[in-house]
């Protein structure tokens, strides 16, 4: 079994690719479990055709852990991609990294992580206790970091790459970096920026995925570009990033940059 781990600052497109990366590999006959651990618990929304399946951390709430069952929490989407919703806090009360914990518990209680691939699509704006449990304990083998080549994407990334770095040192955590995936804004020298940003992190390029306007269309027919539009040019790019990830064996522990680096490595990109 295979788990893998998309990490990136909210907004910048980690469950679109998560999305199409697990119903890339369940069309190739892969029995695929995708974890949203994002307070916006819309992961899985469009393998789930535009339903919210109930979150883990909302059914603890109403009914107590014990008394929850695999059915209750795992949902057949597209191509059968099993989907699961971690969830978040109630605005203004309690921790947001809790609703991952909680079901990480609950999935191995329910001996629920299983499966070809398992996709954790973590919201990565803070590597906190929860937000950085599918790196601890051997959860995810592999993170990949999800950017664009605005600086405040690569800022998340270069975090996330910190994250990994130290984790990796522990005795039980087997997380390593994976590669980084570009997920255009279409600004100048983005491919360029975002392949050196990964170089200097001791990593690669993995993945380059045009902006394109078939993912807001597949969007609102509530559906992955992969299952909207199968003979698109951004459905064949997802299928790729779906074969490299699978067969990927090229890892390493990222050297994360010091903030100041960070700033002028940006700056060596932009004409001002
Ligand atoms: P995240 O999970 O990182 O918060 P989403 O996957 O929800 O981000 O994406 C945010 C928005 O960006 C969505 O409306 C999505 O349709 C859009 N989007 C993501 N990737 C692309 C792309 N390659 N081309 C066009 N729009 C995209
Ligand atoms: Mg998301």
């Amino acid at each position: 079994m295979k788990q893998i781990a998309l990490y990136g600052k909210g907004g910048i497109g980690k469950s679109t690719t998560a999305a199409n990366l697990s119903a890339a590999l369940a069309e190739d006959g892969l029995d695929i479990l995708q974890i949203g651990c994002d307070p916006k618990h819309d992961s899985t929304r469009m393998l789930m055709h535009g339903t919210w399946i109930p979150t883990v951390l909302d059914l603890i709430r109403e009914r107590g852990e014990a008394e929850i069952t695999v059915g209750d929490v795992v949902y057949r989407g597209f191509s059968g991609v099993r989907c699961v919703e971690a969830g978040g806090p109630e605005p203004g009360i309690g921790c947001a990294g809790r609703g991952i914990i909680a079901t990480f518990q609950l999935l191995e209680r329910l001996e629920a992580l299983k499966g070809d691939v398992i996709v954790y699509d973590v919201l990565g704006d803070v590597v906190c206790g929860g937000f950085a449990m599918p790196m601890r304990d051997g959860y995810a083998q592999e993170i990949y970091l999800v950017t664009s080549g605005e600086l405040m994407s690569i800022y998340a990334a270069n975090n996330i790459a910190k994250a990994i770095a130290r984790l990796s040192r522990r005795v039980r955590s087997r997380c390593t970096l994976g590669g980084v995936i570009c997920n255009a804004k279409n600004i100048e020298g983005e491919r360029d920026l975002v392949e050196e940003f990964a170089r200097r992190i001791n990593s690669r390029l993995i993945a380059y995925i045009p902006r394109d306007r078939v993912v807001q269309i597949a969007e609102l027919q509530k559906q992955t570009v992969v299952e909207y539009a199968p003979d698109s040019n951004q459905a064949a790019v997802y299928r790729g990033l779906a074969r490299t990830v699978y067969e990927n064996k090229t890892t390493s522990i990222p050297k994360p940059l010091e903030t100041d680096e960070l700033e002028s490595f940006a700056l060596e990109f932009v004409q001002v």
